[in-house]
């Protein structure tokens, strides 16, 4: 087949790519390099089935494809509140640029959704049914409503025109290719350490998220875009497994134990979601599908990759 992935030179599209051309499609990866990197895809540049575009998806784009995968958006905190006013623009119009290349073409697409559509959730943890506490004008809402306004798209294309789509709700994802410095907590932390900089916990470190290993994303992804089953999403993708911060902090440290780094605390960014844990529930049910890569485990590759860095600048 041949497969349209945007965002393919970041992060998790990067691992996508790469598994993709593993199954022998044929890969194009979109990207306009805003938080994607040409070092994550130069491994693929010598497969004949692997074509890199330069594009932003709030632009049009005239191809033809089989399945889309929309991956497009940068998603550290950080980066999407850069440019916030872009951030609305890349989830909404691209989305409707994606979402119209599919009608156009046929072609199956998927969206990366994320546990930010359920903002600062009351409900724990977190279902696909909940609807969300999400803050309409603050500094995370380019990010949350703009995904928030890119799943209501899909479902109306799905309605409306019939499309075949798929959606994830992708909660806090990590492992090799991540950028160092997006200021994302594990890139943070791990880098921090790695530097004998000290490890920045904003508030009390008492807010959890569960991290998910990358390659355990990437198999729901794929099932999920060739279930046959009918089963369109929305599904919550993550491990479980709950951690605080400090507990974070915690464990990074103790796997870097040559680290000389002492623990901070900063101040709390505005709208910081307090806890986050997937209910996995409907992914096991229709997809057969759980995470099967601990923390620790997860943590040992990333901080393998990260370490490369940080040789470089010695
Ligand atoms: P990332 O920032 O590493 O990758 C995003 C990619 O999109 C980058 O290569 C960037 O250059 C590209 N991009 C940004 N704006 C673009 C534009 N206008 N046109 C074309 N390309 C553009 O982030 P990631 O962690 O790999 O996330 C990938 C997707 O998964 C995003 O849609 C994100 O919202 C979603 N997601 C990720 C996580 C996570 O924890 N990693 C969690 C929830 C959702
Ligand atoms: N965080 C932190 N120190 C850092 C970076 C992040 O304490 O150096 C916290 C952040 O406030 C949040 C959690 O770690 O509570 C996860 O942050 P991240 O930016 O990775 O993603 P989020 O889940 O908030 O989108």
């Amino acid at each position: 087949m041949k497969i349209l992935v945007t965002g393919g030179a970041g992060f998790v599209g990067s691992h996508l790519c790469k598994r993709l051309l593993k199954e022998d499609h044929e890969v194009i990866c979109l990207d306009n390099f805003f938080t994607g990197n040409k070092d994550n895809i130069l491994k693929l540049m010598d497969n004949k089935k692997f074509e890199v575009i330069r594009h932003d998806v709030t632009f049009p784009l005239y191809i033809e494809v089989d399945q889309i995968y929309n991956l497009a958006c940068p998603a550290s905190p950080v980066h999407y509140q850069f440019d916030p006013v872009q951030t609305t623009k890349v989830c909404v119009h691209g989305a409707i640029n994606m979402l119209g290349l599919a009608k156009r073409t046929k072609a199956k697409i998927l969206q990366a959704s994320t546990s930010e559509v359920y903002g600062d959730p009351e409900v724990h943890p977190q279902t696909e049914k909940y609807w969300g506490k999400v803050n309409p004008i603050g500094i995370r809402s380019c990010y949350d409503e703009g995904k928030r306004c890119a799943e209501t798209l899909f479902f109306d294309y799905y309605r409306q025109h019939k499309l075949d789509i798929r959606v994830i709700r992708i909660f806090n994802t990590y492992g090799p290719n991540m950028h160092p410095n997006d200021g994302r907590v594990i890139s943070n932390f791990i880098m921090q350490a790695l530097q004998n900089k000290n490890i920045t916990i904003y508030g009390d470190g008492s807010q959890t998220r569960s991290f998910q290993y990358v390659d355990d994303l990437i198999d729901i992804m794929m099932k999920m875009m060739n279930n046959k089953n009918g089963f369109i999403g929305p599904v919550n993708t993550g491990n479980p497994k709950e951690f605080t911060i400090k507990e974070l902090a915690e464990k990074v440290l103790e796997m870097i134990p040559e680290s000389k780094s002492k623990i901070i605390y900063e101040e709390l960014p505005q709208d910081d979601p307090k806890q986050r844990k997937p209910d996995i529930t409907l992914a096991k049910k229709e997809l057969g599908w759980e995470p099967t890569i601990p923390l620790e485990k997860g943590l040992k590759k990333t901080i393998a990759y990260f370490r490369k860095f940080v040789d470089v600048k010695k």
